[in-house]
């Protein structure tokens, strides 16, 4: 392993880890346990498990362990956790570390079951939430005060897209002694440099761009290493939600296509951004990598100019326009997942944000008309040409 390898190269050789059969692909140690030479070596193990020897696979397991140091090695962090879904390692990084008392700051644009997790869960276990607009730095340095534990927010917010500022939130946190966990998941890994911004804590739903093709539920928590093992790994392997040896077999075989993936959907997302800017069936077209977004220049300093793959676009006849316009496509398909190989397009206002008080989609700008696309790896004039005559029959 090469310190100095680049990312494409550490997406594919990054943590391997050979048996004695010398496989080309990663084996999947789709086992639950580990047989000890002795009585006198499982209680060595017990007492202190060296790097390639593992106990039971909630504790760790030789793919997961592979697919930990793959992630970590690419995210530029010390070391991985990988746990069962996105709001495993979500929920698992905020518990693991917070106690009653504590103050969180958040953003308050949160994918919903992050907004349960503070909201509801660690509320009612004493922690005290505070929610800011995370794209108004004044608010965030307000809110921060001495004593506050940890600040938390989704780097890119969804469904409209708000880029937070990493690097200026991180400092007002690290001023008194906070801990930033980022959410990074419509940065994916590829246009992510989130720890050398200031992120402690850096968070992905792997079921997104990591997986890409929609086939497993997968998470992963990644900082210092004192962090993932001293914190994350006591809390996770106790209460259960580590990865399966399968789903990082999964995630693995996804890492290595991953940076080929997210930049031609990046790629085909601005493509898409210029196409349909200006329609005359859209009041808005938002896309972090189009020079007409609010924090184009952030972009720009965040993430080397890249938007991400996921745009939205907000359909001037409102909820009809907007159901008119999804009906009608005939390559994108109508899901709520992102980051896939397949384009898919979600009304957030009826499906991922649908229990939202109408109050609070009106903050968020969650408008009836909202759509949010992210765009897959088809090519991008059949998508584009898949879009305009759609738009076509929702004027
Ligand atoms: C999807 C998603 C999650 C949750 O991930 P799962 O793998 O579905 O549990 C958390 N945060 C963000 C920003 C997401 O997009």
């Amino acid at each position: 392993m090469s310190d100095d390898w680049n990312p494409r190269t550490r997406a594919v050789h990054g943590g391997t880890r050979r048996s004695q059969y010398g496989e080309v692909s990663e084996a999947i140690f789709l086992t639950q346990g580990f047989v000890y030479d002795s009585a006198e070596a499982a209680e060595a193990r017990f007492l202190e498990a060296g790097p390639d020897e593992f106990i039971y696979a909630r504790y760790g397991n030789p793919t997961v362990r592979m697919f930990e140091e793959r992630i970590a090695m690419l995210e530029g962090a010390e070391d991985a956790f990988a746990t069962a879904s996105g709001m495993a390692a979500v929920s698992g990084a905020l518990t693991s570390m917070l106690r009653a008392g504590d103050r969180v700051v958040s953003a308050r644009a949160l994918f919903g079951s992050c907004l349960y997790v503070l909201e509801d869960i660690l509320a009612r276990y004493g922690v005290e939430i505070v929610f800011v607009d995370g794209t108004d730095l004044a608010a965030w340095e307000a809110a921060i005060t001495p004593g506050t534990r940890a600040v938390f927010f989704e780097s890119i917010s969804n469904p409209t897209l708000e880029v937070i500022d990493i690097k200026s939130v991180s400092t007002l946190a690290h001023a008194v002694g906070a801990t930033v966990l980022v959410d990074n998941v419509f940065a994916t890994p590829v246009f992510s440099d989130a720890i050398a911004q200031g992120a402690d804590v850096v968070i992905y739903s792997t079921t997104k761009h990591v997986d890409g093709q929609g086939r497993a539920l997968g998470g992963v928590i990644m900082g210092t290493r004192e962090f993932i093992r001293k914190t994350v790994e006591p809390y996770m392997k106790h209460t259960g939600g580590s990865m399966s040896p399968f789903t990082a077999w999964v995630m693995l075989k996804g890492l290595e296509t991953m940076e080929l993936r997210v930049r031609a959907q990046a790629d085909s997302a601005l493509k898409l951004a210029n196409a349909v800017s200006g329609h005359a069936a859209l009041s808005r077209v938002i896309y972090p990598g189009h020079p007409g977004h609010a924090q184009h220049a952030l972009v720009q300093a965040q993430m080397g100019g890249k938007g991400g793959t996921v745009l939205s676009m907000d359909l001037r006849g409102g909820q009809a326009a907007a159901f008119r316009f999804l009906n009608a496509l005939k390559i994108a398909i109508i899901s709520n997942n992102l980051g896939d190989a397949k384009s898919i397009l979600t009304h957030p206002a009826t499906t991922t944000h649908q229990r939202l008080p109408q109050d609070q989609k009106d903050a968020l700008g969650i408008t009836p008309g909202l759509v949010r696309m992210s765009v897959g790896i088809e090519d991008s004039d059949d998508l584009i040409a898949d879009v305009l005559q759609a738009l076509a029959k929702a004027e």
